[in-house]
């Protein structure tokens, strides 16, 4: 049987691959997606001399983006080796920033000095903060895109001897933010920020108790305000306020890397790269998109950045790339939201369970029990890729949504 496959895939494979006799898939970005993706891949393909995995990433440390806001407040996380997660599945990394991709010549440039060819690219550059929409946020306000953001955040909340911070942004990066620095550091008042009541997307109750929390950390929180500048002394109001602050920091939305654009992939208007059902990119068939990168259509609409979306895609695009190597379709993404976990600090937490739309649903847990949940979810990446290398099928199995992600014609 295996020997049958691997014929079959040396034969599918061979009027795709370079002049070297392999097949060269790329993936750039070792974020939540793109490490999902090099496992499930490398792991399916370990025995085959004929495909060769590479990843390209910054940093050869893997960036739990999930506890971003407990490094900015100088708490310890884990580190974690990215070539030792590759260990023994025959992917290799390169460590490196990928400045250009070359669609037609189908080449990465890496760090503008190596060229790295590839015969099928998977697209997993993530997203950041978007700083650039309102005028003195890319000079004067810190961000959590990144361990290197996180870790100037630290540096600075640490030589703070109270005063205020404005954490811009009342989405789950903003409350869980301010929730995490009211917390650590009780000497600074912290005002959150934003258009929208924190937790708008949950039911009364998740919403009720949120607002709760916030107010037992004294999180002063300005909703229905509008940031239109940032000042090296604060933030300015649409309608003309401002408020004071020592300390800005942006988790106000997020924008994804110019170089799919550049690159002349098809984007959405936010420079996602769009995907056919299967994640394949539309204009681009030896180019898969996924996680925040992606513009991944399912019934409900255009799936926003999540983790537990993220994964998904990326498992996904390996198992179909592993199909178009053995001369088979690529099967249909799909993709139900089933619950959003926020941490209010290190005891308390709410988790809002959604339908597959991400609407919500009548049930949420808090306090204590949801703290729980959130963590388990939170740690569960690292160890999900350590099974996939063993087991690459338990990488697998996610909620399809039922008719909510059956996908409209495009
Ligand atoms: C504080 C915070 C809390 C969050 N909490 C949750 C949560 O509870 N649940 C949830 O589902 N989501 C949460 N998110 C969102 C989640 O982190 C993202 O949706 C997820 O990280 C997207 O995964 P990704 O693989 O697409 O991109 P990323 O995780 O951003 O990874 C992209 C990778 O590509 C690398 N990269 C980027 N550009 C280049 C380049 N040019 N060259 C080389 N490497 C490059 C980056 O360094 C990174 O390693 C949170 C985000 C933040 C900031």
């Amino acid at each position: 049987m295996d020997a049958q496959r691997d014929a079959q895939r040396t034969s599918s494979t061979a009027g795709t691959t370079g002049t070297t006799g392999t097949h060269r898939v790329v993936i750039l970005g070792a974020g939540y997606a793109g490490m999902a993706a090099a496992v499930q891949l490398a792991a399916r393909t370990r025995r085959l001399p004929d495909v060769q995995v590479t990843l390209v990433n910054g940093s050869d440390r893997f960036t739990e983006r999930l506890r971003l806001h407990m490094t900015a407040t100088g708490q310890q996380v884990a580190d974690l080796s990215i070539p030792e997660m590759l260990d023994g599945t025959g992917a290799e990394l390169v460590r490196g920033w990928v400045t250009a991709v070359d669609a037609d010549a189908r080449t990465v440039r890496v760090d503008d000095d190596r060229v790295l060819p590839y015969d099928t690219l998977v697209y997993g550059l993530g997203s950041v903060a978007d700083t650039a929409r309102v005028p003195g946020a890319d000079d004067h306000a810190y961000g959590l895109s990144n361990a290197q953001d996180a870790e100037l955040l630290a540096d600075r909340l640490g030589r703070l001897r109270g005063g205020t911070v404005v954490v811009v942004g009342t989405g789950l990066t903003g409350i869980e933010s301010a929730a995490e620095i009211a917390e650590q550091r009780p000497d600074l008042d912290v005002v959150l920020v934003g258009r929208a009541e924190p937790g708008a997307t949950m039911n009364a109750r998740a919403r009720t108790y949120l607002r709760g929390a916030l107010d037992r950390l004294r999180v002063t929180v300005r909703a229905g305000a509008e940031v239109v500048k940032v000042r090296p002394d604060g933030v300015e109001l649409a309608g003309g306020g401002s408020v004071a602050a020592d300390v800005v920091l942006w988790t106000g939305g997020s924008r994804v890397s110019p170089l799919a654009a550049a690159a002349g992939l098809e984007v959405d208007e936010r420079g996602r790269v769009v995907t056919d059902a299967a994640l394949r990119s539309v204009s681009h068939p030896d180019v898969w998109a996924v996680g925040d990168a992606a513009a991944v259509r399912q019934g409900y609409g255009v799936m926003h950045g999540t983790c537990q979306g993220g994964m998904p895609t990326g498992v996904h695009a390996a198992l179909s790339i592993d199909r178009v190597l053995r001369g088979l379709e690529p099967k249909p993404f799909r993709f139900g939201y089933y619950h959003t976990p926020v941490s209010l600090g290190r005891a308390d937490a709410v988790v809002q369970f959604t339908h597959p739309d991400d609407s919500p649903r009548r049930i949420s847990l808090t306090g204590r029990t949801a703290m729980r949940y959130k963590e388990t979810v939170t740690a569960s990446p690292w160890p999900t890729y350590g099974r996939m290398k063993r087991m690459p099928a338990s990488g697998a199995f996610w909620p399809t949504g039922g008719r909510f992600t059956r996908r409209a014609a495009r």
